[in-house]
C-alpha cells in the first residue's frame, strides 16, 4: 500500500531579528518561502540570530532589501559568500550596494511600485522618502496577513499611508526623542538637521502620527522600530505611540518596541 504523504499547514511566522539605527533585519517564513526583509547585522550575528529561532541562511529563499544604508546591508557579503541566496531590490539600491560590497550577488530586480511573487508571498514595494538612492517600503501580503515594513521614513506620504493600511502586522519606525535628540552632544548639528529633515527619520511623535493615519481594525501588532540608542528609550517610543492609539480609541492594537541587540519573540499570524 502506498504511504500517503501528510501535509500539515505551516503558520506563518515573523521574526523581527533586531532593529535600531545600527543594524535592521527580519524573518519571514510561510508554507513555501522563507524570507529576510534587510541584512543590517554581521553575517555572524543573522546566523545566530536565526539558529535562536531554529533556522539557518542556508534555507533562505531570498533577502529583500529596503536601501543600501549599512544599518541594511551590512551583512550581505558573508551572507552570500558560501551559498547564492537571491537578493531583491531595485537598480539604483544594486549599483549603490555594489558600490560599497566587494562580492558579487545574485540580485534581480524589481521597479519600485512592483509587485514581486515569491512563492506564496506577494510583495508590493513602494518609494518612502528617505536619503537613500531609491529606497521602499513593503508590504508582505501572506495567506494569514498582511506584514508592512516602514523603517526608515523622512514623513509619512499619503503614498506610504495608503500602501500600508492593509497591513496586519507593522514594523514603524520610531527613531528619536525630539529632546534627547536636541540635547544630544555626540552629533554634529548637520547630523541632527539631517535626522529631522524630510528625508530623514522619524520620531517618536512623527511615529506616533503616522501611526494614527495607517491604524485600521485590521491592524493587531505595531512594532516600534529603527530607535537610536543614544536619542531614544523604549519607553518613550512605545508611550508616545501607545497613548496615541489610546486616544483615538484603538485599544485593539499591541505595540511592541524592537531592540537592537535580541530579537523579539516570533510572531505567528
Ligand atoms: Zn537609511
Ligand atoms: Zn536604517
Amino acid at each position: 500500500m502506498k504511504a500517503r504523504s501528510l501535509k500539515w499547514a505551516v503558520p506563518v511566522r515573523l521574526t523581527i531579528l533586531g532593529s535600531g539605527s545600527a543594524g535592521n533585519c527580519a524573518y519571514l517564513e510561510t508554507e513555501e518561502t522563507r524570507l529576510l526583509i534587510d541584512a543590517g547585522f554581521s553575517g555572524r550575528q543573522i546566523r545566530q540570530r536565526l539558529a535562536s529561532i531554529g533556522r539557518t541562511p542556508e534555507s533562505l529563499h531570498g533577502i529583500l532589501i529596503t536601501h543600501e544604508h549599512s544599518d541594511h546591508i551590512q551583512g550581505l557579503t558573508s551572507l552570500c559568500t558560501h551559498q547564492q541566496v537571491p537578493i531583491y531590490c531595485n537598480r539604483l539600491t544594486k549599483e549603490a550596494v555594489a558600490a560599497q560590497l566587494e562580492a558579487k550577488f545574485d540580485c534581480r530586480l524589481f521597479s519600485t511600485g512592483a509587485t514581486i511573487e515569491l512563492g506564496d508571498v506577494e510583495v508590493d514595494t513602494f518609494s518612502v522618502p528617505h536619503d537613500a538612492y531609491d529606497p521602499v517600503g513593503f508590504l508582505l501580503r501572506t495567506a494569514s496577513g498582511n506584514i508592512g515594513f516602514l523603517t526608515d521614513l523622512g514623513h509619512a506620504t499619503k503614498l506610504v499611508i495608503q500602501r500600508v493600511r492593509a497591513a496586519n502586522v507593522l514594523l514603524l519606525e520610531a527613531n528619536h526623542d525630539l529632546k534627547l535628540l536636541q540635547e544630544d552632544t555626540h552629533r554634529p548639528w548637520s547630523i541632527k538637521q539631517r535626522i529631522l529633515s524630510r528625508h530623514g527619520h522619524l520620531s517618536n511623535d512623527a511615529a506616533a502620527e503616522a501611526a494614527e493615519q495607517i491604524v485600521s481594525a485590521e491592524l493587531r501588532s505595531l512594532y516600534l522600530g529603527h530607535l537610536s540608542r543614544d536619542c531614544n528609550r523604549p519607553a518613550l517610543a512605545h508611550r508616545a505611540v501607545s497613548e496615541r492609539l489610546q486616544d483615538i480609541g484603538a485599544h485593539h492594537v499591541r505595540v511592541e518596541s524592537t531592540s537592537q541587540d535580541t530579537p523579539c519573540p516570533t510572531l505567528t499570524l
